[in-house]
């Protein structure tokens, strides 16, 4: 079989399956004293360090959750910590194009809540953002921001620097979902300028349920979402998840150490592209005059319904997804691709091919007959039915 969805999920590293059936047959409960509780202990301290590398952040200021939709939530929180007391922001500001875990707003109220819009590339213009937060500022509201570094959808990369860099008079607090950057381009949250960064194991060859939100500056940081137990440093109450937790730090240390490499991944998704574009010259991709990742492709063609064409593939054994598979299933249009301005009978047919770092050369080759004969007929069948 054929796997082209590593956005939705990245296999299991081998290495990273090994441990984690290994930490989970003799785990302990992290929080006691004894000799088991304190290898659990030390299994979630060493992951918290391999974590903070991926980061670049000292490794207290790494906090476990079960996802990075925990983490999301987590993170847009109408109250924060700083060391000497609470903040509070009245107003969330959401990219229009960020994951549903974002979008969703958190536990900020509808009516705090506003959108930000990106262009038909899919990036945010940070003057306009700058501009917006100043006269929110001017009006006595303080301002959480959320922009993500990589789009689950496109791959697009939003110009995180240059956003923070003009946000930087307004005090507002930055939220980064660095899901899809993570172990693709380098994390570095000073020179994005993010306040708080969500992460998932899964997304980087570790399990499943387990992530992590990462503050940069000690004091700084959300409001817990879950209370309780003194867990996380009082972060985040709950029994850790010693296994997966432990599985999530090797895979982000293995992760790590593959963010530079990418460059034959991106030749072969460009390739591809290209190929697609002379089957049918009509077909679009998504956010391709932006700058994106190098495994990510999102494009449509005219006639052909994302959702024919992904049984059609499956049934010959290549996985892909239609615009975001972190969902249920269902094939609507993709409010990612509507922000973006895109016609919605064509965003309706957006296949989203995300490649990993085995993808092959052959696949690639396998994927693109497939899709000749596929789109093919199902352009056929559209233009019979319309005669
Ligand atoms: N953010 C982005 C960009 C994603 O692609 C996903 C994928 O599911 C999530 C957040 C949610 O992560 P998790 O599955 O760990 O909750």
């Amino acid at each position: 079989d054929i796997y082209l969805d590593h956005n939705a999920g990245a296999p299991l590293r081998p290495q990273v399956a090994e441990l984690v059936c290994s930490v989970l047959m003799r785990t302990g409960n992290a929080s006691s004293v004894h000799g088991p509780g304190r290898r659990a202990r030390g299994a979630v301290e060493t992951a918290r360090t391999q974590v903070a590398r991926l980061c670049g952040v000292p490794g207290a200021q790494v906090s476990f959750t079960c996802g990075a939709t925990e983490a999301n939530v987590t993170a847009l929180s109408p109250v924060w910590k700083d060391g000497r007391g609470e903040r509070r922001f009245t107003r969330l500001l959401v990219a229009a194009s960020e994951h549903p875990s974002v979008a969703a707003g958190g536990r900020f109220p509808a009516e705090a809540r506003e959108s930000v819009p990106v262009d038909g590339k899919g990036l945010v213009d940070a003057a306009s953002l700058a501009a917006r937060v100043a006269e929110l500022t001017a009006a006595g509201e303080s301002v959480l921001v959320a922009v993500m570094a990589a789009n689950n959808e496109t791959g697009v990369l939003q110009p995180l620097a240059e956003i923070s860099a003009a946000l930087k008079e307004s005090g507002a607090v930055l939220h980064v979902d660095g899901v899809q950057a993570a172990g693709r381009i380098a994390i570095d949250m000073e020179a994005w300028g993010a306040d708080s960064l969500a992460l998932s194991a899964h997304k980087i060859g570790g399990p499943q349920g387990a992530g992590a939100l990462v503050v940069r500056r000690a004091g700084l940081h959300p409001a817990p979402l879950l209370t309780g137990g003194g867990q996380e440093n009082w972060r985040r109450a709950g029994t850790e998840n010693v296994a997966a937790i432990a599985g999530f730090g090797l895979a982000a240390e293995l992760a790590a150490a593959e963010v530079a490499g990418w460059d034959e991944i991106a030749a072969l998704r460009d390739g591809m592209e290209r190929e697609l574009c002379h089957i049918w010259a009509d077909t679009v991709v998504f956010g391709a005059g932006a700058p994106r990742l190098a495994n990510t492709s999102c494009f449509a063609v005219p006639g052909v319904a994302a959702e024919t064409a992904l049984i059609a593939l499956d049934l010959e054994g290549i996985a892909v997804s239609s615009g975001s598979a972190c969902s249920s299933g269902k094939v609507g249009v993709s409010p990612v691709l509507s922000a973006m301005g895109a016609n919605k009978d064509l965003a309706r047919g957006a296949i989203r091919i995300s490649l990993g770092r085995q993808t092959t050369p052959e696949e690639i080759e396998r994927f693109l007959a497939a899709w000749r004969r596929i789109s093919g007929r199902i352009r056929q069948a559209g233009a019979g039915r319309a005669a």
